[in-house]
């Protein structure tokens, strides 16, 4: 039986790429959408018109219950969740000296209790199973910092803390925990960046003088998932072009 892969932020840049992978794969793929999205199903027309069928659920990823409620749902309507992509995620940057709570809140929230909140209600199913895959999308500003992100630095950091610590939980029962760390990808978040500053600053910060693609990172997201990949857990797994090597 097709196995359940729950992509959060899937129709983002990074996360449209890797539900296509895991669909071409033969995943069921499920993915969600912020409550205050109006462009759903216009996106699930798109992805049907070229031949993916995904299904999709409102969720808050940064809300606990809105998490709790979206997987309940995933589970009576399609399957128990065999492999979660933690990959929802915004930038809110400012330099430390402008940052204010509002702002480390909304990427606190979003970006690092997602983690817990979508984890929370698939990890003890997994276990029971025998079988899970939970990959958590970090970024590579979380290993090496970044000038204005002390909130997304800080929470994509701890994504990874989470990712050890929850790895040597469940190293026993089948379920592996992953990191991956990408550097730029070129997806929407990247492109707002203005082309001076990415042709002057990030640019020449990558050794392969490119941004990454999306399609790239999926396939990294396809081979943890896999059953190739047991007996990888805990990781952090950079796909960055060399911009930093730890
Ligand atoms: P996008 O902005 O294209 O997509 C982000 C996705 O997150 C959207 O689908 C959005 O859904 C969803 N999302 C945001 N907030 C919430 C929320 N509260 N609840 C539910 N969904 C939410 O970003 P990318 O595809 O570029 O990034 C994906 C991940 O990869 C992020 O975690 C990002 O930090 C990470 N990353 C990206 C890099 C890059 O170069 N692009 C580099 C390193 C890491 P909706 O539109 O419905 O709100």
């Amino acid at each position: 039986m097709a196995r359940v892969a729950l992509v959060t932020g899937g129709m983002g840049g990074l996360g449209e790429a890797i539900c296509i992978k895991m669909v071409a794969l033969g995943y069921k793929v499920v993915t969600t959408y912020s409550p205050s999205n109006k462009t759903h199903e216009s996106w699930l027309a798109t992805m049907k018109d070229q031949g993916y069928n995904f299904t999709a659920y409102p969720c808050d990823v940064s809300d606990f219950d809105s998490a709790a409620t979206c997987i309940a749902a995933v589970e009576r309507d399609i399957g128990p969740v065999d492999v979660l992509v933690n990959n929802a995620g915004i930038t809110r940057d400012m330099t430390f000296k402008k940052m204010d709570k509002v702002n480390w809140d909304a990427v606190m929230k979003t970006n690092l209790d997602s983690v817990f909140n979508m984890t929370k209600p698939v990890a003890d199913g997994m276990v029971d199973r025998g079988w899970g895959r939970i990959i958590n999308i970090s970024s590579v500003n979380g290993q090496k910092g970044a000038f204005g992100q002390t909130n997304y630095s800080a929470a994509k950091a701890g994504v990874h803390g989470f990712t050890k610590a929850l790895a040597l939980e469940v190293a026993r029962k089948g379920v592996t925990v992953n990191t991956i760390s990408p550097g730029y990808i070129g997806t929407k978040m990247v492109m707002e960046i203005p082309k001076d500053v990415l042709d002057s600053k990030i640019i020449p910060q990558i050794p392969m003088a490119r941004l990454g693609k999306p399609e790239e990172v999926a396939g990294l997201v396809a081979y943890l998932a896999s059953d190739e990949a047991a007996f990888l857990t805990g990781a952090n797994i950079a796909i960055n072009g060399g911009q930093h090597m730890s």
